[in-house]
């Protein structure tokens, strides 16, 4: 008899784990941002006006690589693994040719305020600064950090030397390869060569890196540690436009597509990962939307608060380019969270409901 309730007891909190367990979508997620990458860019390519001619009168490099004369060729020739995979078997938010839009709600529309709001949830008048201040909130990662079966497999990696203080590192304790460290703990080979190669590169800007070494170590870490949570932050895009390069804006956006093509295609090249992860994309704000201020965001600059977002994986039905729906930046975390079913807004009050997925 006692065996039997013994028994019963077993079965019952089983029972009563399975269904929440069954009911993750996923198993992993992966966040990719692209600093700064219009919502015009992502759903009509390159724009004409915006390219510098030769001084012959005949068009650029950029101009032959990245013109065609429709916008679905243009979108397609710039970020090719986007439009023909993301576009058929996952969803985008915030074509305005669809009526849709996607929005930071901060008011700041530049990036700590607009990653703060993907990660907290919530916007918060605090963060009004890109200065070196630990975040008072705790980010949707931190969370995950801190729930079972999450705790140390939670990784962040990102040029930009910020990030950590986004990601309350002291406090959060998540390993941030950032800076000219893209390995934090280089133990193979292979990864004291992403740092070298980190350190090699010319010294562009000096925060940290070009993307590649920090895509590099991303992998690595994919493959070494395997993360059920993973963050990569991609700025290029934003320092290019800042100077004016609009020719290498569109290219590091063309890069941006084909490393999101190479984290895809691992993770479904490894049984941990394959056919269990989600994968989400977006940006921390828009930009400017004419030739005189496209280099430029913040919120003395017009149309700079839209943006736009990426799913693709485990629970996101091929919905495609969504019709007629407004989605919000802080939409994020609880998103990250849900897809591998945890549930951000329980502990977070003040934070947006993950995406409308399932329409
Ligand atoms: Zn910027």
């Amino acid at each position: 008899m006692r065996t039997w309730t013994a028994l019963l007891a077993v079965t019952l909190a089983l029972a009563s784990v399975r269904p929440a367990a069954a009911q993750a979508p996923a198993r992993n997620v992966v966040v990719i941002t692209l600093d700064g990458l219009r919502w015009q860019e992502m759903f009509t390519g390159a724009n004409r006006d915006y390219f510098k001619k030769n001084s012959n009168g005949e068009p650029s490099a950029a101009e032959k690589r990245f013109w065609r004369d429709t916008p679905e060729e243009r979108r397609s020739v710039m970020m090719p693994f986007v439009w023909s995979t993301i576009a058929t078997k996952g969803q985008i938010f915030g074509d305005p040719a669809r009526e849709s839009r996607a929005h930071v709600t901060n008011g700041l529309w530049f990036s700590y305020p607009g990653y703060n709001e993907m990660f907290a949830g919530v916007a918060d008048p605090r963060v009004d600064s890109n200065d070196k201040v630990p975040n008072p909130n705790v980010t949707v990662l931190e969370w995950l950090n801190s729930r079972p079966g999450f705790k140390g497999r939670v990784a962040a990696f990102g040029s930009w030397d910020v990030l950590p203080f986004i990601l309350n590192t002291g406090r959060s304790q998540i390993p941030v390869g950032t800076g000219f460290t893209p390995v934090p703990k280089a133990k193979t080979d292979r990864e004291r060569a992403i740092n070298e190669l980190a350190a090699d590169l010319p010294r562009y800007w000096d925060y940290g890196p070009f993307d590649a070494p920090i895509v590099y170590a991303a992998l690595e870490s994919l493959r070494t540690e395997k993360p059920r949570v993973l963050y990569i932050m991609l700025g290029e895009g934003d320092e290019w436009a800042h100077g004016g390069r609009y020719d290498l804006y569109l290219d590091a956006s063309f890069r941006a597509d084909r490393f999101i093509r190479r984290i895809w295609d691992t993770l479904q090249s490894m049984p941990e990962y394959k056919d269990q992860t989600t994968l989400l994309v977006t940006t921390d704000h828009g930009r400017g939307a004419t030739t005189a201020d496209w280099n430029d965001h913040g919120k003395r600059v017009p149309a700079a608060e839209s943006t736009w977002m990426l799913a693709l994986g485990p629970g996101v039905p091929p919905l495609g380019v969504r019709q007629s729906v407004t989605v919000t930046t802080s939409q994020l975390a609880a998103t990250i969270a849900a897809a591998v079913g945890e549930d951000f807004t329980s502990a977070v009050k003040a934070a947006a409901p993950p995406l409308p997925l399932k329409k």
